[in-house]
């Protein structure tokens, strides 16, 4: 569970570009933990590498979302829009 609270605590502790040059690293991380499931399986160690990584972009998704105010009924609707999207394209 991400507080919110946390993630305000931590883009002021770091900074709002820090916090974004932060994500775009996780991010790819979570990039780089995937093509090595893709590459080596899922093994014990790639599955745990990828949860590891998940977790990261998660928490970061947050920050990004705290950095540029994002509220979250606006993005709450643009999810529901995308994902109706989504579930047109494969009915
Ligand atoms: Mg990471």
């Amino acid at each position: 569970m991400i507080k919110t609270a946390d993630i305000k605590k931590l883009n002021e502790h770091y900074g709002a570009d820090m916090s974004v040059v932060m994500c775009i690293e996780e991010l790819s991380e979570l990039t780089k933990a995937l093509t090595k499931c893709l590459r080596y399986g899922e093994t014990a160690s790639t599955f745990e590498h990828l949860v590891e990584e998940l977790a990261d972009a998660t928490i970061c998704l947050a920050l990004l979302q705290d950095v540029f105010a994002i509220k979250d009924e606006i993005l709450d609707n643009e999810i529901t829009l995308k994902m109706d999207r989504n579930m047109r394209r494969i009915s």
